[in-house]
C-alpha cells in the first residue's frame, strides 16, 4: 500500500504544481473577488488637486490672523469654487471665494473658514443663513462681503493633493483579492478595466452506480447525489468556474470517458470511486488518460483515500466520495490550489484560534475536526461540532472552520492554539 503523505506536504506538492492562470481585463464592476494580475501604480495624486475639507470661505490666513467673534474681519466674496466647477480667477488680498467641500482650492488661497464661523455683512441684522446662501450659488463676482469670526492658521480645512495617493504610489498589490476598497481603489485611479488573473476552469465528476441526480426518486439501494452541488459551490466560491459537473458509473469505459473530458478543464476533480474497493476505476482510468500521480493517501481524517495527479498543467484531484470527506479535501488541497491559480493567497484562508473542548485522538494523522466559531474576550475560540463521522453531511450545516489537529498530537487541550482553515460563507458575487 502506497504510503500517506502528510498534510502539509501533500498541500506544497499540490501548491510546487500550479500555474497562474492567464491574464484578462475585466471591467471593475465584474471583477469583485478577482486577483490583480499587475501592481496598480497610480499616474496622478489623489486627490488630484489641492481642495476643501469644509463648505465656507476660501481665504488668505494672513488677511484673517487677527479675526474673532467681537472684531470680525470683513472680506469681499469675489467669485465660488463649486465641487466640479473650480473658480474663475484667483484670490487677492482682502477677499473670500466661497467654496464647497471638495472644491478646488483657488490660487492664492490658504486656508478655509468653515461657513458656520463667518456671517454675510448685509445680512447680520436678518439672522441670514450663509449656508443656504452657499448652496443657492448668491456669491459671485462683484457680490457680497462675509464677516469671518475665527482666525485661520495657514492650511485649515484645506486637503492637499495627494494626501491619500501620490502620484507613482502602488494602491493595490498584484495578487490581491479585489473586495469593495480593492475596487474604490482602482476606480479611483482609473484603471478599468483591470487586468486580473483568468477564473481557473473546474470539471466536476461525481462517481457511483448509487447516485441519483437531486431532483430524482430514489431506486433500491440508491441515495442522492450531493456533491455534484457541494463541490461546485465550493469550487465558485474559491473563485473557479464550473465548466462542467458530470457523473458516471462505477464501470471502466464509462468512467474514462468523463475523466477524458474533465481533465481538459484547469482543474478535474473527481468525487469518489477513488479508493480499492472492487469498483473503484478512477485511478486507473486516471492512469490510462496519462495523469502521473503525485499522490495518494494522505494522513488526514476524514479524507485518507485521496489521489492527486497532473496531466501538463492540469491539476487532477481523486476526493473520497464521503459527502464531508469531500468537502474537507477540497477545502484543504483543492481550495489553495484554486486561490494559488487565480493569482491569489491561499494562505488567506487559515488563521489560529483556541480550541473550545479537548480533543483526543490516535498520533497517526491529522484530523480536521468541524468547528463553530465564537468570539470570547481573548479572541476567537474553536467548538468541535458534536458528531464528527465522514458521512454526516448535516455536521457541516453549522461549521465556520475546520481545526487542523495535526497528526503527531495525541490530545489537544481546551484552550490550546489551534490551525483553522476557514469555510467561506459569503459568494462575493460569484
Ligand atoms: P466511494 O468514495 O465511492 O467509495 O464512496 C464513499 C461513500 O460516499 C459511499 O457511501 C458513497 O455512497 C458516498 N458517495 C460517493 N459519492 C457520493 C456523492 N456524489 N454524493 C453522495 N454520496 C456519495
Ligand atoms: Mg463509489
Amino acid at each position: 500500500m502506497a504510503r500517506a503523505i502528510g498534510i502539509e506536504a501533500a498541500r506544497r506538492e499540490v501548491l510546487a504544481r500550479v500555474r497562474p492562470t492567464a491574464v484578462e481585463e475585466v471591467g471593475l464592476d465584474l471583477a469583485l473577488g478577482r486577483h490583480l494580475a499587475v501592481d496598480a501604480v497610480a499616474a496622478g495624486p489623489f486627490q488630484p488637486f489641492d481642495n476643501s475639507a469644509m463648505d465656507g470661505f476660501a481665504v488668505r490666513a494672513e488677511d484673517v490672523a487677527g479675526a474673532s467673534a467681537d472684531s470680525p474681519v470683513a472680506l469681499e466674496v469675489v467669485d465660488e469654487s463649486r465641487a466640479g466647477h473650480p473658480a474663475g480667477r484667483a484670490l487677492g488680498p482682502g477677499e473670500a471665494i466661497a467654496i464647497s467641500t471638495g472644491a478646488v482650492l483657488p490660487d492664492g488661497a490658504d486656508a478655509v473658514v468653515r461657513v458656520e464661523d463667518t456671517e454675510r455683512e448685509r445680512d447680520r441684522a436678518e439672522r441670514f443663513d450663509p449656508a443656504a446662501s452657499l448652496r443657492d450659488g448668491a456669491y459671485g463676482p462683484g457680490g457680497e462681503r462675509v464677516l469671518v469670526a475665527v482666525a485661520a492658521p495657514l492650511g485649515a480645512n484645506v486637503r492637499r493633493a495627494g494626501e491619500d495617493i501620490s502620484a507613482g504610489e502602488t494602491v493595490v498589490r498584484a495578487g490581491m483579492e479585489l473586495g469593495p476598497a480593492e475596487l474604490g481603489a482602482l476606480a479611483t485611479i482609473g484603471l478599468d478595466p483591470a487586468p486580473v488573473r483568468r477564473r481557473p476552469r473546474v470539471a466536476v465528476v461525481t462517481s457511483g452506480d448509487e447516485l441519483t441526480a437531486p431532483g430524482r426518486a430514489l431506486g433500491p439501494g440508491g441515495i442522492r447525489d450531493s456533491n455534484s452541488l457541494t463541490v461546485p459551490a465550493l469550487a465558485r466560491l474559491a473563485g473557479a468556474e464550473v465548466v462542467s459537473v458530470d457523473w458516471t458509473a462505477d464501470e471502466p469505459e464509462a468512467t474514462r470517458a468523463a475523466l477524458g473530458r474533465a481533465l481538459e478543464a484547469n482543474v478535474a476533480i473527481v468525487c469518489g470511486g477513488v479508493s480499492v474497493g472492487e469498483h473503484d476505476y478512477v485511478k486507473a482510468a486516471l492512469a490510462e488518460l496519462g495523469a502521473e500521480e503525485v499522490f495518494w493517501r494522505v494522513k488526514l481524517k476524514p479524507g485518507g483515500p485521496t489521489w492527486f495527479g497532473t496531466r501538463g498543467d492540469t491539476l487532477a484531484f481523486g476526493l473520497p466520495g464521503n459527502p464531508v470527506s469531500v468537502m474537507v479535501t477540497f477545502l484543504t488541497f483543492v481550495r489553495p490550489a484554486l486561490i494559488a491559480m487565480a493569482g491569489g493567497d491561499p494562505a488567506t484562508r487559515r488563521t489560529t484560534a483556541r480550541l473550545g473542548a479537548a480533543y483526543e485522538k490516535p498520533t497517526d494523522r491529522a484530523h480536521a475536526v468541524r468547528c463553530r466559531l465564537e468570539l470570547d474576550e481573548h479572541g476567537w475560540v474553536a467548538w468541535p461540532l458534536p458528531r464528527q463521522g465522514s458521512h454526516v453531511l448535516t455536521s457541516m450545516l453549522a461549521a465556520d472552520a475546520l481545526a487542523l489537529v495535526p497528526a503527531e498530537s495525541a490530545v489537544m487541550e481546551a484552550g490550546e492554539t489551534v490551525e483553522v482553515e476557514l469555510l467561506d460563507r459569503n459568494t462575493m458575487g460569484r
